[in-house]
């Protein structure tokens, strides 16, 4: 059975023109770009084409602003590890109450090796309270780091006023853009971000290879010191394959932007609003006029996200759920309960997030299989009743 793939905020499939692109460099081309020899010479120009096309991905200035990592979660480690660096009389941090893991679990170690954190909240539709970002601003804020696009809801953060209040008072703003990039069109040229993270894998390159985005001028430490690799901003020997890959996907990122946000778009709406007229119980989670194209996030209530996986999986469809497992436990996922959604409704909850190679085709087998799934599952629920 071909799975239908609504998990794409997971990983994305590796797109055939990334993998022709970065065939080579496993076979005739398998030179050391640090070597002298031409051989090996010719894969540090490749390296830099990459470079370019994920630097005119983002609208950057300059293709040397862009740092090749080995995953999303290295590039925001290495961003808020050069900021504590910069600044290493400052021992103030701001976040957000919804940010991935990466971000998430780094800052809840900081804090207990004595760093002050801030975590700003969200109100129920994911929107970061402004107010109170303004008024924890302070001399001691070494850095900012605010996700730009939600993993969970595609809620979308407003990077730019953010960046502005972090620029008017000297403070480094970082922002995790994994989710956002190839989503959503960025200029960074003209906006007030000092450092971006993203990964390969959530655009359709291979998993295993990310980039850092540092703003000309911006102080740089790094995280991982050895050889010259990167402009001795990061050593050890380049992923080569895996760069390239990330390059050209970025290519087609650019060449798909106006399908994501027409066709995908218009998939993941219909989807959305015929799950929500079949089914009665359920809304949708996040802010509905700043979200992502091909994110759609549902809660049923009543019923478990996991039950509901499970059944759909054997019709092949593949999404996730709003829990994470943690302590044996299943509890409603940090985003959901920041978002203040209520845990009958948290633990029913859903995530479709949808890609370029997704078909109507394919919306068409979740809006017809779905709707049973729920009723059945509601059928069993000891807090469920029709009436
Ligand atoms: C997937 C993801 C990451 C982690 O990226 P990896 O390449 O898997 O380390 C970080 N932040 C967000 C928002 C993500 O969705």
């Amino acid at each position: 059975m071909t799975p239908v793939y609504l998990d794409n905020n997971a990983t994305t499939r590796v797109a055939d023109e990334v993998i022709e692109a970065m065939l080579p460099y496993f076979t005739e081309l398998y030179g050391n770009p640090s070597s002298m020899h031409t051989f090996g010479g010719q894969v540090a120009q490749k390296i830099q084409t990459a470079r370019q096309q994920v630097a005119s991905l983002l609208g950057a200035a300059s293709s040397d602003e862009i740092l090749f990592t080995s995953c999303g979660t290295e590039s925001d480690a290495a961003a808020v590890h050069a900021a504590l660096r910069a600044f290493p009389e400052r021992k103030h941090l701001i976040t957000s109450t919804v940010e991935h893991p990466a971000i998430k679990a780094l800052f809840e170690k900081l804090a207990k090796e004595g760093f002050r954190i801030t975590t700003i909240p969200v109100d129920t539709r994911g929107r970061l309270n402004m107010d109170l970002l303004e008024k924890s601003l302070d001399e001691d804020t070494a850095i900012v780091s605010m996700m730009w696009a939600n993993n969970e809801t595609g809620t979308l953060f407003p990077v730019e006023a953010i960046g502005k209040l972090c620029r008017e008072k000297g403070i480094l703003f970082h922002t995790d853009a994994v989710q956002a990039v190839g989503k959503i069109p960025m200029d960074l040229k003209t906006m007030p971000i000092d450092l971006l993270s993203l990964s390969g894998h959530k655009l359709h390159a291979p998993k295993g290879v990310g980039a850092l985005y540092i703003r000309k001028g911006t102080p740089f430490t790094p995280y991982i010191v050895g050889g010259h690799q990167e402009h001795g901003r990061r050593a050890g020997t380049e992923n080569v394959a895996s760069i390239i890959g990330l390059g050209r996907a970025c290519l087609m990122a650019e060449e798909k932007m106006a399908e994501e946000n027409t066709r995908v778009r218009a998939m993941r709406d219909r989807l959305e609003k015929e799950l929500l007229s079949r089914i009665p119980k359920c809304f949708v989670n996040g802010d509905l006029d700043a979200r992502l194209p091909n994110t759609c996030s549902i809660s049923f209530e009543y019923i478990e996200g996991e039950a509901i996986l499970l059944m759909m999986n054997q019709y092949g469809i593949c999404a996730s759920s709003g829990s994470a497992c943690t302590s044996g436990s299943l509890e409603p996922s940090h985003v959901l309960r920041a978002m203040g959604v209520p845990h009958t409704a948290a633990h029913g909850t859903i995530r479709f997030s949808l890609s370029i190679y997704n078909t109507e085709a394919e919306m068409d087998t979740v809006i017809e299989k779905l709707p049973p799934i729920v009723k059945r599952l509601r059928d069993m629920s000891p807090f469920w009743s029709d009436s």
